[in-house]
Order: structure tokens, then sequence, then C-alpha cells
């Protein structure tokens, strides 16, 4: 496998050539991580069968689940208040879970409408009980994350629903909310171990695994234990955090590759430096694409200036020249950057820079993005 550096050129006809990934998901792996797959495939371990073949009631799957939650609980500080669980079903089950666990009879969930995302969330919180808008930015494309104060909350909903960071039109909360004693439920999928965060003060948080955490299939959710209560009894068991958790997360047959991956990539994250080390690299790779676009006179961020994500850089050409547009994206392509096209419910373009994406591959970027824009300007 060629990876693609400053130094080493490549044919467009070489196929086994890696592009610079910008996909927003599935997105880059290391290849670090790619190759220790490839060298584990046929054998993991001394278990005489690959991981995709040995059973999750072995001593060998125990040992990797119990390796992946003590590398998640180092990594984002996960008390031991919180249980982790690991489940399928993707991000767009927890939209599911939640309200089906956690809402208590007459007392909504209370949303932050920021994306696609959170009204995925409020649509599936209104099927099982009631939701409540409580703050929005959808009247101005969702190029903010609303200002909230102590009168935004009731105060006695079930829980309050925010995206942490919106994947579609790049913002990102710098911090959380204060929601008091109702329970903060947030969607980290886009922005998991990119920074460090108060995991503690969550009533639940959850990431499905296929941005920063690997490959898709498993779903990460860190709920406080004392919410575990909540769940219904009358709650089918796979759909019942207090059943997962008491089954250790595995009532069924587990995503074992997606959680072997997850293990590879958080060992990735910790070698690297952990946590800190992503926060820092993600702030220095926003800010080099972010002055870019700024400078340009070319380029334009339709974010406001104090909530753009560090993860997922939206942008347009001259405010939203589609043709020019298109020309970046078939021009990125052809010089080896995939993934750039903006997603199709926000147009433009999109840059995802997750830990995968180096400093190095954003600066390669970042060299095109001027050279486009010196050539068309
Ligand atoms: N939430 C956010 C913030 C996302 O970016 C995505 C996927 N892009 C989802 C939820 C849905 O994730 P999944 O496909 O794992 O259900």
């Amino acid at each position: 496998m060629t990876t693609r550096t400053q130094s080493t050129p490549f044919s467009v006809t070489q196929h086994s050539v890696r592009s610079w990934n910008f996909g927003a998901g599935p997105a880059a792996l290391p290849v670090e991580v790619l190759e220790q797959i490839k060298e584990d495939l046929p054998v993991y371990k001394n278990s005489g069968a690959s991981i995709l073949e040995i059973g999750h009631r072995t001593a060998h799957y125990d040992e990797l689940q119990a390796r992946v939650e003590k590398l998640l609980r180092d990594l984002l500080d996960i008390p031991q208040t919180h249980a982790v669980l690991l489940l399928a079903g993707g991000a767009r089950m927890q939209f599911v879970m939640a309200p089906m666990n956690l809402l208590i009879e007459g007392r909504p969930a209370e949303v932050v409408h920021t994306d696609v995302w959170t009204k995925m969330a409020l649509q599936d919180i209104e099927k099982i009980g009631s939701g409540r808008v409580v703050a929005s930015s959808s009247q101005d494309n969702f190029s903010y994350i609303p200002v909230m104060g102590p009168g935004t909350f009731s105060g006695d909903a079930s829980y309050v629903h925010i995206c942490a960071n919106n994947t579609i039109y790049g913002t990102q909360y710098r911090s959380f909310p204060d929601t008091g004693a109702v329970p903060l439920v947030a969607d980290m999928t886009s922005e998991i171990l990119s920074r460090r965060i108060p995991a503690g003060r969550f009533g639940l948080f959850f990431a499905s695994a296929q941005k920063n955490m690997g490959a898709a299939g498993v779903t990460l959710a860190v709920l406080r234990r004392d919410l575990l209560d909540r769940s219904p009894v009358r709650l089918p068991a796979m759909l019942s955090y207090k059943e997962h958790a008491q089954a250790d997360s595995r009532l069924n047959t587990p995503p074992a590759f997606a959680v072997y991956v997850m293990g590879l990539m958080l060992r990735w994250v910790r070698d690297q430096g952990g946590v800190a080390k992503f926060e820092r690299e993600s702030q220095m790779k926003s800010i080099m694409l972010y002055d870019l676009i700024e400078r340009s006179g070319f380029y334009t961020s339709p974010v406001h200036q104090k909530d753009r994500s560090t993860q997922n850089v939206i942008f347009h050409i001259r405010g939203g020249d589609e043709n020019l547009e298109k020309r970046f994206v078939q021009e990125s392509e052809a010089a080896g950057f995939i993934g750039l096209q903006g997603h199709r419910s926000a147009g433009g373009l999109r840059a995802s820079i997750y830990n995968a994406v180096s400093l190095t591959t954003v600066g390669e970027l970042a060299e095109f993005m001027s050279a486009f824009a010196k050539k068309n300007a």
C-alpha cells in the first residue's frame, strides 16, 4: 500500500495509491491501523482464527472488549459513575434509544436544533413521546450555535439533546450548556476524541465509530448509571440500555470486527499523545484552512466565526458559485483528494479533518486550494 506524501509522486492510473481522504464518514483511517488489520487478519493473537471468526464469549473477545473499555475510559476520562456501552445500529439508533429509555411521562425532551441530525433526533423523539425545540439556528441555515442562557431550558425536561459538532453545516459547541439537574444528551459522532470533554457532566453521550474511532458497525454510548433505572421494564431487550449494561454489551453477537478496529484506533490515539494532542492538532488544522479562506478573497465560509467546527470545514467559492465548485471537486479528485464535495443538503464544499487526517495532509489541501484560487481568480 502506498501512501501519498509530499514527496511521493503518484499516477492516477495506479489504483493502489491512497488518496488524501477528506470524506465526512466513513472517513480516513491511519495507515498504521490498516496495516495492523492486514497483519492480524488470518490469525488474531494465538486464537487459531481471525477476529472475524472467533466467538464473543471466548477469553480473546473478553480481553478485547475490556481493553477497549479501559482505553475509552482513560482517553475520555469517563468516570465509574458512567457505563460504557458498545452498541450496534449506528448513531441514529441512539436517536431512538435515548427517548425510549430516558423519557419520563409528562416531561418532554428539549432539543437544541442545529443540523439535519438534531431534526432526525427530534422526529424520533416525537414518535415515542414529546419533544420541544428550545433553541434553533434553522432560520439562518444552521450557520451558528444558538446562544443559551438560564432561561433556555425549562428545568423540568426529561433530558436535553444537543449535537456537539454539526457534520453537515460545520458548527461546533465551544462549551456545553448548563442544564442543571436535567441530563444532557450529546451526539458526539463527528468530534469524539478530537478534544477533551467533561465526560462526567453528561447524562449520555454517544458516537458511531466510522469517523474518529474506526469502522461502521459499533456505536459508543456512555450513560450515567443512575439513568439506567429509567429504562422501562416493558422495553424489548435490544432497545434497553439497562439490559445492554447488564449483559456487558453482549445481549447478542456484538460487531466484533468493528470493536477490534476501535481498539486499534484507540491505541493509536493514545500512542500519538492522547486526546489533548488531537485537540491541539485539530485547532491547528482548522485554523490553517479558515485563515486561508478568510485571506483568499475567493473562498467564503458560511459559518459564524465563533462557532466554526474544528472537524468539518465548510466553504464555498465566492459565496456559492456552483460551476466553480464543481470544477474544484473535479480538479481536486484529479490531484488526488477525495471527499471534498459538500453534503447533498448543504451544498458547497467540505473538508473533514478528523484525527487520521494529518497536519501535513491538510497542508497539501491548503496548497491545492491556494493554487486553485490563483488560477480562477
Ligand atoms: N450524528 C451525526 C452528528 C452524524 O454526523 C451522523 C453521520 N454522519 C449521524 C449522527 C448518523 O450516524 P450513523 O450513520 O452511524 O447512524
